[in-house]
């Protein structure tokens, strides 16, 4: 076993690339901020037992696609495979239940989850969630909706499109599960062993079954939506009512079942046919039995789980504009201990000043130095050898024109600089933007 190959599924996210996954995820909470959602952070494990009954016993994910495992103390321990259950259990066993309603949780988490590895398919992803807990109101639900439309929108991604279904509360699901029953009962030969197992315990799974005999055979089934009672039809009148004042385009999709059981009426997708087979970026919906089912009190709530990796996939397919990644302000490029001793205390002046300096850690020589700060991209350079440092005064580099600029070393140190560099640098430019070393410059501070 290689000890520097990572576990099939894993994928690492590199120093250069970082930058993107942090603008996708700052996005995101920045966008539910504005929605009065707050970030919930929940432990990585939990009991097995709580995606039971969170998940459901009769999904693929609790059935197939779970990491559990006993550790030391005996404990039956699952990784979490999504992040809806942790939240809940977070939001009773710390009397969120208790405080004003709903409340309003968002997260960014790995999860995990036994599948084949794929393009978008993964055995560690990450999921940006939210969760608001105590609220039946379809506005509820078309504001979560909102929510995710407006990550979208900020990011610059194109071409998604949003699906809606309604699966009904549970007296609808009653009879719609007889009518799936009926039907599927009739083909049960037909069906893999996953789906005749569901057929009796929960018959609507077989309609979210990847494989192809089944899907086809579920192509005819009977549809959800003709099975809603009176209140959950309304529901869901609203809740598109909502979104058609919010301008948000949809579709309703009666084959959307989504992977989770604990789903009560409007269950949403946003999908996209630009990054192949695993389409689905976003899925969410109303969970109205969950809480209680986790023994809490009736409370209606609603969430949903973007894909962090697909929507980068979905992003870098459709070139959409990323941020690039930060580059130092200035690299010290100096030569002798006297030098050195001036860059570590110009460094640390300008790094409480807000600006990114380094200087050379590994006691190179000039042109080495030189070559290492062209790599990282610093945008200045200064030069500093025991000359400089004994008359104060350097060349401050500005590494995108090659342009010099003489410059007084004493405007650099102590937390006061003078005027004169101010001034020098007014005229500096990056990409031909002003570069602004303002901060810098307390003018008038000048003792
Ligand atoms: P799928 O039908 O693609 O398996 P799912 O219904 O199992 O998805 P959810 O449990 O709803 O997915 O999770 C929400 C989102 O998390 C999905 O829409 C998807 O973007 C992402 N996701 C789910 N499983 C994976 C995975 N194995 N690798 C990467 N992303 C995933
Ligand atoms: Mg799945």
């Amino acid at each position: 076993m290689l000890i520097t190959k990572a576990i099939k599924g894993t994928k690492d996210v590199l120093p250069k690339e970082v930058h993107k996954n942090q603008y996708i995820e700052a996005t995101a909470l920045d966008v539910a901020e504005k929605y009065g959602y707050k970030e919930i952070r929940t432990p990585v494990f939990e009991h097995t037992e709580l995606f039971q009954r969170g998940v459901g016993d009769t999904t693929d994910v609790v059935q197939k696609e779970m990491y559990s495992f006993d550790d030391k103390g005996g404990r039956n321990i699952t990784l979490r495979p999504e992040g809806t259950a942790g939240a809940a259990r977070a939001f009773l066993e710390n009397g969120l239940s208790n405080e004003a309603l709903p409340q309003k949780v968002c997260y960014i988490t790995s999860c995990y989850r036994y599948e084949k590895p794929q393009a978008g398919r993964l055995r560690e992803f990450h999921q940006f969630g939210v969760e608001c807990f105590g609220s039946q109101s379809p506005l509820a639900d078309a504001e979560i909706i909102s929510l995710a439309k407006s990550i979208f929108d900020n990011l610059g991604v194109k071409d998604i499109s949003l699906e809606i279904n309604s699966i009904g509360c549970p007296e609808c699901r009653a009879k719609y599960h007889e009518a799936l029953k009926e039907y599927f009962r009739a083909k049960q030969d037909e069906l893999c062993d996953s789906c005749r197992d569901r057929l009796e315990r929960n018959p609507m799974r077989i309609l979210d079954c990847k494989s192809p005999v089944c899907s086809k055979i579920a192509e005819d089934a009977p549809v959800v939506l003709d099975y809603l009672c009176d209140a959950c039809k309304e529901h869901f009148e609203q809740v598109q009512k909502y979104l058609k004042a919010e301008n948000i385009d949809f579709i309703v999709n009666p084959k959307i079942v989504r992977g989770l059981d604990y789903y009560t009426k409007t269950v949403f997708e946003f999908v996209s046919n630009s990054i192949g087979a695993q389409g689905t970026v976003c899925g969410g919906g109303r969970y109205d039995g969950l809480i209680e089912e986790l023994g809490g009190q009736h409370t209606p709530s609603l969430g949903f789980g973007m894909g962090l990796e697909r929507l980068m996939l979905l992003m870098e397919t459709q070139g959409c504009d990323f941020p690039e990644s930060s580059k130092p302000d200035l690299f010290i490029v100096s030569m002798g201990e006297k030098a050195t001793l001036k860059a570590v205390e110009i460094a640390k002046d300008m790094r409480e000043e807000g600006f990114s300096c380094l200087y050379d850690i590994n006691g190179r020589g000039l042109r080495a130095q030189m070559k290492y700060a062209d790599k990282l991209g610093a945008k200045f350079t200064v030069v500093l050898g025991d000359n400089e440092v004994s008359e104060g005064i350097a060349k401050l580099k500005n590494m995108q024109t090659g342009e010099e600029t003489e410059i007084a070393l004493s405007t650099f140190v102590s937390g006061y600089y003078n005027i004169t560099l101010s001034e020098q640098l007014a005229d500096l430019e990056i990409n031909g933007e002003a570069f602004d070393f303002g901060s810098l410059f307390k003018v008038g501070d000048n003792e």
